[in-house]
């Protein structure tokens, strides 16, 4: 394990509201829990935002050296349209409108998140249960909170009881939410609904007649409440005491705050050390969200497909803009901001590109390199701040440029570690990808070789209609190219 990880890391933890230094429950493992998508509709730029926050925060788990095993759940059932267990099913739904069966849903929308992801260069979770596969584990822990006394039935339905869970435990201790504020602001029901009070949440929910998605249980056919899937998957894959439970700001309320109260009416103890929540993606200063419209769709910002966009943005581009932002702040979706954003993607690449061609000389550095690279972790360890860490970077890239203009000079030891911490933080941690292709070797690297070939032989003729015919035709298929100093390079969009 590398020397980085003894006990400098702070993570900013919503239970206790402050940073806390980060000590894992077993020395050199880490337990990760984050709540997945639930699979009814395409996932927006939003979610891959918060998804994306996780993943750089495994990659630098990794890249420090733990032994991650990092759990993210598909939630395939037991999601209502409304989080006070009110409405349909979002997936029943879905599969109602379009008249195929939820499992059609689930398929379909779960293969699109895994290709989205796959296109932004996620790394894998070690493990992605779903809802559906864990409904035997959930009906066990209901059994155990109704033999405490912490849960009722009406109906055939299950409910948690959160004044009576409220007067041995505190509801509200993630959230911050007072339970007399919520009785007082909690709407008074509607006369369908068989909760004793408006704040008690369903475990189970008995199924109506019409509904598709069910299961045997002691108390009716049914379906299970949706914090109860997070409680049983993070306790079966990471334990009752786990290190970390993650998920994007709108889910601490009700759901999270859920999951603690069902672990502890359970087993008594509480379930998570250390709880992250994930900022906004905001559009127009509105978070992006499936509901209201408000949103862009990760193919829309790859093609550039929308009135919201001048053009399309590589992966990497969008991957690096939301990394420029700390994953605890919100972040403002704009044309503008992503044309900046590939502006520094660019810059950062040619400078990654340069790094390898540089000679090292016997002589003095003109910079600090073992004191720049202590500062990038010193930038990650402070509750992973990225854009600290990209500023960092760009320290490096000003100074690969002087030494590229002769005006500053490396020696071997200090390239050697200059040319691995970025390689490192730039691609493992931050999980970019440089598109930009001087490969010669490759195929589609000899074939853009031969149009930018051909493009400056048509502009030594003064053929412009033609050499501005191959650079537009090149952008349609998503080849950008790219005028520098040292020739013509491209980028795959
Ligand atoms: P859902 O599929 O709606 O449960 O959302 C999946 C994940 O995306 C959850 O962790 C949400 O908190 C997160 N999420 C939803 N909307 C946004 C948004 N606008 N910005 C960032 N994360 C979001
Ligand atoms: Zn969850």
């Amino acid at each position: 394990m590398g020397k980085y990880t003894s006990n400098t890391l702070q993570i900013y933890n919503t239970l206790s509201g402050k940073k806390e230094v980060f000590n894992p429950i077993n020395k050199g493992a880490i337990g990760m829990y984050v709540c997945g998508p639930t699979v009814y509709s395409n996932v927006h730029l939003g979610n891959v935002r918060t998804f994306m926050s996780f993943d750089m925060i495994f990659r630098y788990f990794n890249h420090l050296g733990y032994k991650v095993r990092y759990v993210r759940n598909i939630t395939d059932a037991g999601h209502l349209e409304n989080d006070a267990d009110q409405g349909e099913d979002r997936i029943a739904k879905k599969a109602r409108l379009e008249q195929i069966e939820p499992m059609e849903v689930v398929q379909r929308y779960t293969v699109d998140f895994h290709n989205i992801l796959n296109t932004f260069n996620f790394l894998p979770p070690s493990i992605e249960p779903t809802a559906t596969g864990h409904i035997v584990e959930q009906i066990e822990i209901i059994k155990s909170i109704l033999d405490k006394g912490l849960a009722y039935e009406a109906n055939g339905s299950i409910y948690f009881d959160v004044l009576k869970y409220n007067e041995s435990h505190h509801y509200g201790i993630l959230s911050g939410r007072n339970i007399e504020d919520l009785i007082h602001n909690t709407r008074v029901l509607d006369g369908q609904s068989d909760k004793k009070n408006p704040q008690d949440f369903a475990l189970w929910k008995k199924a109506e007649p019409q509904h598709i998605m069910r299961w045997t249980s002691p108390w009716s056919d049914g379906f299970p409440g949706w914090h109860l899937e997070c409680t049983a998957m993070s306790t079966k894959y990471l334990g009752e005491n786990f290190d970390i439970h993650g998920g994007g700001m709108d889910l601490k309320f009700p759901h999270h705050e859920c999951e603690i109260a069902q672990a502890k009416a359970w087993h008594n103890h509480k379930p998570v050390n250390y709880w992250m929540h994930a900022n906004m993606l905001t559009l127009n200063g509105q978070k992006m969200a499936k509901s209201t419209g408000n949103n862009i769709l990760p193919a829309e910002i790859l093609n550039g497909n929308t009135d919201k966009l001048t053009k399309g943005f590589s992966p990497s581009v969008v991957r690096f803009f939301m990394m420029q932002a700390h994953y605890r702040s919100i972040l403002d979706f704009s044309n503008d901001a992503l044309l900046a954003s590939e502006k520094g993607f660019l810059k950062l690449m040619e400078a990654v590109t340069s790094l390898s061609k540089i000679e090292a000389t016997e002589v003095v550095n003109d910079f600090d390199v073992i004191k720049w690279k202590s500062n990038c972790y010193a930038a990650m360890n402070d509750d992973f701040n990225t854009p600290i860490l990209i500023a960092e970077l760009f320290s490096a890239v000003k100074y690969i440029n002087q030494i590229k203009d002769n005006k500053a000079s490396i020696n071997t030891s200090s390239l050697a570690v200059l040319t691995k911490t970025m390689q490192q933080f730039v691609f493992d941690v931050l999980g970019l990808k440089n598109a930009t292709s001087n490969d010669q070797n490759s195929k589609l690297g000899e074939t853009v070789g031969l149009l930018i070939k051909m493009r400056n032989d048509a502009r030594a003729q003064k053929d412009f209609a033609l050499s501005d015919q191959i650079r537009n035709e090149l952008i349609k298929i998503g080849i950008q190219l790219k005028d520098g100093k040292d020739g013509t390079t491209f980028i795959l969009d």
